[in-house]
């Protein structure tokens, strides 16, 4: 049953457990806003350089998902040598990461996401970020975490090239499907 992110086949255990993965982005800013992150659309005089929105928060977010379950990555699911990815919105991805696990009996039961940029300010848009997110996975936003922290100005976050990302999933069998 199932497949993974390039589409081979999987033979698979039922879910029985829940289980974990982890996701890690980083994009370059550059010139001209708005910054779309977290599935929110930010002011800012910068926006993320990426082939598809640039969204960090989505793309670690769907790594850890796909990660949990073993089922490979986001840059499976939707290359960067595919036109069709160019400008896509990274929400869009995320869905379909979760409706990919759903077909193999899993479900998001929550994350939690660090964002490491000197800006923007996460805190301002968490509350936003943590709604769009948690609609994206089906969940009530209590059980999406977002925190952000400086790097204390150290390295290429310092400098305010750009920002990372790390987010952690936890899925578990979906209910009714296993026993
Ligand atoms: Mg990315």
């Amino acid at each position: 049953m199932g497949e993974d992110s390039t589409g081979k086949r999987r033979d698979l255990p039922p879910p029985r457990h829940a289980r974990t993965g982890i996701g890690y982005d980083s994009h370059r800013f550059a010139p001209g806003g708005p910054m779309i992150l977290g599935g929110v659309s930010i002011p800012s005089p910068l926006h993320l350089a990426g082939h598809s929105d640039g969204d960090a928060i989505a793309h670690a977010l769907t790594d850890a998902i796909l990660g949990a379950v073993g089922a490979g990555d986001i840059g499976g699911l939707f290359p960067d040598t595919d036109a069709v990815n160019r400008g896509r919105d990274s929400i869009e991805m995320l869905t379909h990461a979760v409706s990919l696990i759903a077909r193999d009996g899993w479900e998001v039961v929550s994350t939690d996401i660090t964002v490491i940029a000197e800006q923007p300010r996460i805190a301002v848009h968490r509350d936003a970020m943590r709604e769009t997110l948690a609609k994206a996975l089906g969940l009530g936003a209590q059980s999406v975490s977002i925190k952000g922290k400086t790097n204390e100005g150290m390295g290429w976050i310092g400098r305010g090239e750009g920002l990372a990302c790390i987010a952690v999933a936890t899925v578990a069998p979906r209910a009714g499907i296993a026993e």
